[in-house]
């Protein structure tokens, strides 16, 4: 096999390689069936097996109290944005959201179209560059839920607590830091995330909800965008992308075999030290763009004193096989993606080429 690139890219990014060859193994014949998992019916005992082993193993490593379901829904994290206030909000109520930059902004636009939207707390005036401060938060009487990012993935930002919303259910879109690190599910009403970081390859987005709050949806939606038809029928009223989950299933037994989520945790601090200690200490050299109170442990974004030279360091770490250092479109600068299968190797490579672009153009 060719080199594995060093790869930080933002989504869909690095597989863990055990799980690419495994894949690649029973890529033609899954389990002797002498037939890949694609070809066979997602009512088969075969595929069957699949899927609720993945929603054990989520409720397994996730700790994911009883009174909750797993679903596995297609049309990305973004349906969720509609999905959510579609389903939640009732009459006379509410949603409320958290403004943490690009990606709550986009929850935002959706939520508008069906619910009045409160904003509770805002990192504008911050250029998004912190969590805005929660600890006196107050929200709406008729709040259905308030609504964050946990991470946002464009901007390199990440909660390191979460608000207390008392009565009011707390949603959080975890697409890009979900099984970063130990999470108390039960402080949530309901957390989503597409696979394309940490779960696995795009194709499925898994959402983790409080029964009480899914049981029925209003009785105007559609099927497919009722929470209540994907419970009633365990993910199976039309036909799942059985090969993304059948991916996330690997990726959620590697997770297991490296020891949970405080072992992915502690690597993942361990691997972005590398990468954050370069930029505090090159004098201005690097700066990273986050508050270093709140700053990710998924997505590490950074400029340099101009585009030139961070044009530069795009144009040399490409040759040094570093795939995925530009930052988002809609903001510019650097941003390396450190999520939970990117290998310490790679970011210790990152470390010593940051170095010695540092000394080059110093
Ligand atoms: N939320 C966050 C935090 C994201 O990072 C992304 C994708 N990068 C999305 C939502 C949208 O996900 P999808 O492309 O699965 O709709």
């Amino acid at each position: 096999m060719n080199k594995r690139a060093y790869n930080f890219n933002a989504g869909p990014a690095a597989l863990p390689l055990e799980v690419l060859q495994q894949a690649q193994e029973q890529f033609v014949d899954f389990q002797g069936i002498g037939m890949s998992i694609m070809e066979v019916s997602h009512r088969s005992k075969q595929y069957e097996q699949v899927h609720n082993e993945t929603q054990a193993l989520l409720k397994e490593l996730l700790h994911i109290p009883d009174n909750y379901k797993i679903m596995f829904l297609q049309g990305g994290a973004s349906s969720q944005f509609t999905m959510i206030p579609m389903n939640l909000v009732g009459e006379g109520q509410v949603s409320s959201y958290v403004h943490t930059g690009s990606w709550a902004n986009k929850a935002i636009k959706e939520a508008k179209l069906f619910s009045d939207v409160h904003i509770a707390a805002s990192s504008k005036e911050q250029d998004f560059k912190e969590i805005p401060d929660l600890s006196a938060l107050e929200l709406p009487e008729q709040a259905a839920y308030l609504h964050i990012t946990s991470n946002e993935t464009i901007g390199g930002i990440q909660y390191q607590q979460f608000p207390q919303t008392g009565k009011v259910p707390l949603i959080a879109d975890m697409s890009s830091d979900i099984l970063c690190r130990p999470l108390d599910v039960s402080k949530f009403g309901l957390i989503y995330a597409g696979a394309q970081k940490n779960l696995g390859p795009s194709g499925v987005t898994i959402v983790i909800a409080r029964e009480d709050l899914v049981q029925e949806s209003p009785a105007n939606l559609p099927s497919m965008f009722r929470y209540d038809t994907h419970i009633d029928n365990n993910s199976l009223y039309n036909t799942p992308p059985v090969y993304s989950i059948y991916m996330v299933n690997l990726v959620l037994k590697w997770v297991k075999e490296k020891g949970g989520l405080a072992e992915m945790e502690q690597f993942n601090q361990e691997k972005t030290k590398l990468i954050y200690d370069v930029i505090d200490q090159s004098q201005g050299f690097y700066r990273g763009v986050a508050a270093p109170a709140d700053r990710s442990i998924m997505n590490l974004t950074f400029t340099m004193e101009n585009e030139a030279l961070e044009k530069q360091f795009i144009q040399e770490s490409q040759e040094a096989g570093f795939v995925g250092l530009k930052g988002h479109r809609s903001v510019g600068g650097l941003r390396a993606s450190t999520y939970n299968a990117v290998p310490y190797e790679s970011c210790k490579a990152l470390q010593q080429f940051m170095l010695d672009f540092q000394k080059k153009h110093g």
